[in-house]
């Protein structure tokens, strides 16, 4: 209807859809060579214990560091990658580097550092994932325990039988298992009992509104206990204002992760970071 818009000018919105298909399509097959061409990078954002201020934990988040298009953020080009499969050769990258970046962190002195890597639910349909995950702990020697995999809702509801199977073999392995992006999706409470999670990371649009808006308060509340009945841990991801840390540290919350007490820094930034702030 944006062609009626314009007095019938067709060409117009066609040639702009045309491009955004062929800019789609390029970078979709781009995308084939973003591993061997070595053109991803991680990012690392801290999690601090709302307590101690401690940082407990870093997330690994993938960048797209694109020869034209600079660097590309994951809302840019991960849907795509799980359309055209792409995903599983960047999400084995990811875990690896990101085993092999806490691991020699590690042996450089700092042993307690801990990682989250984010997996496409894609992932949680094929039991193979099992084995890139304990490939990946072999290959760089991380201890399992040091590993944890966060996974959204939606992903693992679809094919639960499937996905229940994947996370008994990876608790076995010693591997701990995070729900991302809590209450966006299904927020089906039963899945709750059935999966063996460890951690509930809670959206960060339950955090936004929550010191002016009462009912988001009442919503992330129950959140926060049904968590903590269940004996989850409970991340707040997106905190941005200290009224929100401070709303955070008057519930029963664990941890905390969002731009104001850091975004998600390069690998020589995390670096300072581990040296002034670690754990
Ligand atoms: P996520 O796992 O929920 O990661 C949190 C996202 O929120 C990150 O965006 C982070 O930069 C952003 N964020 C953190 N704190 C704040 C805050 O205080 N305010 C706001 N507005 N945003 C905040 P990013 O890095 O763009 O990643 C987006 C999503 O892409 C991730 O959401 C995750 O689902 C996905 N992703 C990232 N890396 C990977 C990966 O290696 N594999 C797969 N399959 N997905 C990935
Ligand atoms: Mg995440
Ligand atoms: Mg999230
Ligand atoms: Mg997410």
């Amino acid at each position: 209807y944006r062609a009626k818009e314009c007095g019938g000018n067709c060409y117009f919105i066609y040639s702009e859809d045309l491009t955004r298909i062929h800019k789609q399509w390029t970078l979709g097959s781009e995308l084939r060579h973003v591993v061997s061409r070595k053109q991803l990078i991680l990012h690392y954002q801290p999690r601090f214990n709302i307590r101690t201020n401690r940082m407990v934990g870093i997330e690994a988040l993938v960048r797209w560091s694109h020869p034209e298009n600079g660097l590309l953020a994951p809302g840019r080009f991960i849907d795509l990658a799980e359309k055209t499969g792409a995903i599983v050769d960047i999400d084995r990258w990811v875990l690896e580097e990101a085993c092999r970046q806490v691991r020699a962190w590690q042996l450089e002195g700092y042993p307690n550092v801990s990682v989250s890597v984010n997996l496409s639910s894609l992932h949680f349909k094929d039991i193979r994932c099992v084995e890139m995950i304990r490939e990946a702990l072999t290959a760089t020697g991380l201890s399992p325990a040091c590993l944890e995999i966060e996974l959204t809702e939606s992903g693992f509801i679809e094919e639960a039988d499937a996905a229940v199977e994947i996370m008994h073999q990876l608790k076995e392995l010693g591997v701990s298992i995070a729900v991302d992006d809590f209450g966006t999706g299904y927020s089906a409470f039963h899945y709750l009992k059935k999966f063996p999670l460890d951690t509930l990371k809670i959206d960060r649009s339950f955090i936004q509104n929550v010191t002016c808006s009462q009912t988001d308060e009442v919503i992330l509340q129950a959140m926060i206990d049904m968590a903590k009945k269940l004996q989850l841990k409970v991340v707040v991801e997106g905190v941005e204002t200290e009224a929100q840390l401070a709303y955070l540290r008057e519930q029963e919350c664990d941890e905390v992760q969002g731009y104001l007490l850091s975004r998600p820094i390069p690998v020589q930034e995390l670096e300072t970071f581990l040296s002034e702030r670690s754990t």
